[in-house]
């Protein structure tokens, strides 16, 4: 079916309230807020607002009950997985550092941690900390000149001495999708620990991570469509049950005396102080908005913006794409350079029009040193994205050129 994306759009409040031209293609950074989460976050903080897992009075219940339905919409879009495998976290990046620290114990001389070097930072200095917090060792698995990961390296570095495997699903800047049911059927032959970095892959339809085989997936409620302040740890209950507290604090101990605390069973132990009640709300919103999506057309759709995007890359005169040029191994996120233009003066420039772009290193810079460049521009599409700002991209790139000559 086709996607209608006038439709689609009055699902996000944004629409409304931004001027024309309005060109937004920076979801892979921060996507809108659809409605559902925008309208839960307001209803919490303005008519429902009382701490969560404490109040014994009816409106901190209440609070309680839906923070707890969050979780269970959560769940259902990780692929129907037992809530109480999902942990709140503020984001990816909080996710993989209690990540990192829960398999700490699992680290030490003579073990290594394989990340890629398509790694957004997020996915890698929590890495290095325990790496070097433990005495393991920290091995790269090399990226293909066009930006996936090799996945036959992978497989070649895989030995008994491997305790934990981190890989983004999807590349913050080639778009490219790791075949990760692939990686976790490997990855368990040795023994290991998978973790996956979610972040950009979730926002492109719902993700089924029992079958994926992963045993670790995070990811942030503002890419997929919820308020910033909230993401998920999701684990294996078996995986999670072991791991140290991280923050201590509030509501994540049984008791606690002036010498010693004792913890609750996860997700609570990894919970400390109140949580981003208002964000998991609306994170809870979102996974259910995303649960009624059609995301068989909302795929077809994103690829056929994505080929349009790249064809019209390809025709431009010395414009380079990080990434795979087929558009079934990828996402909308597409990253390239314009001669030698730097990425900050081709984003401004492109402001002036509406068009909204990313340009840096985008927390990737091993993968920037292994396209040998400092930055890139970065457009990144999401299902409210049409042809009109796609084509108002390229032209605005025409005339960048024209500009910067
Ligand atoms: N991982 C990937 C692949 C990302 O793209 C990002 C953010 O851009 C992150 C992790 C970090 O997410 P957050 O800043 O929401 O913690």
């Amino acid at each position: 079916m086709r996607v209608d994306v006038a439709v689609l759009r009055r699902d996000f409040p944004i629409f409304e309230a931004q001027p024309a031209p309005f060109h937004y293609l920076d979801s892979a950074a921060t996507a809108q807020i659809c409605r559902p989460a925008l309208e839960a976050l307001c209803r919490f903080e303005g008519k429902a607002r009382a701490n969560v897992k404490r109040g014994v009075y009816r409106l901190a219940e209440a609070a309680t009950r839906a923070f707890e339905e969050a979780r269970r919409q959560v769940a259902r879009l990780l692929g129907g997985v037992d809530p109480a495998e999902v942990v709140f976290t503020a984001g990816t990046t909080l996710a993989l550092n209690l990540a990192a620290h829960g398999l700490s114990p699992r680290l030490g001389p003579g073990r290594r941690v394989l990340v890629s070097v398509l790694e957004h930072h997020s996915n890698l200095v929590p890495w290095q900390l325990a790496c070097a917090r433990t005495g393991a060792e920290l091995v790269a698995v090399p990226a293909t000149a066009d930006g996936r990961l090799d996945h036959e390296a992978l497989e070649r570095l895989l030995d008994s001495r491997v305790a934990v495997v981190a890989l983004t699903h999807a590349s913050n800047v080639t778009g490219a999708v790791s075949d990760v049911a692939r990686v976790a059927r490997a990855v368990r032959a040795v023994g290991a620990v998978l973790v996956v970095d979610g972040a950009q892959r979730i926002p492109h339809g719902p993700v089924d991570v029992r079958r994926l085989g992963c045993d670790l997936y995070a990811f942030s409620g503002h890419k997929a469509y919820g308020a910033t302040g909230a993401g998920v740890l999701w684990g294996r209950r078996e995986l999670l049950e072991p791991f140290p507290p991280f923050l201590g604090g509030g509501e994540m101990i049984t008791r606690v005396t002036l010498a010693h605390s004792s913890y609750r069973e996860p997700p609570h132990r990894f919970e400390a102080g109140t949580p981003p009640i208002g964000p998991v709300l609306a994170l809870g919103a979102a996974a259910r908005w995303m649960m009624a999506q059609d995301w068989q057309a909302l795929r077809a759709h994103e690829e056929a913006l994505t080929r349009r995007l790249l064809a019209g890359l390809a025709a431009m005169r010395d414009v380079r794409i990080l990434g795979p040029t087929d558009v079934g191994e990828r996402i909308g996120v597409v990253a390239f350079t314009l001669e030698s233009h730097h990425p900050h003066d081709i984003c401004q420039l492109l402001d002036e029009r509406g068009v909204c772009t990313r340009g840096g290193h985008h927390c990737a810079q091993p993968l920037m040193d292994h396209f040998g460049i400092e930055a890139s521009v970065r457009a990144s599409l999401a299902p409210y994205n049409d042809e009109a700002d796609v084509d108002a991209l390229l032209e605005g790139l025409e005339t960048v050129r024209r500009i910067l000559g």
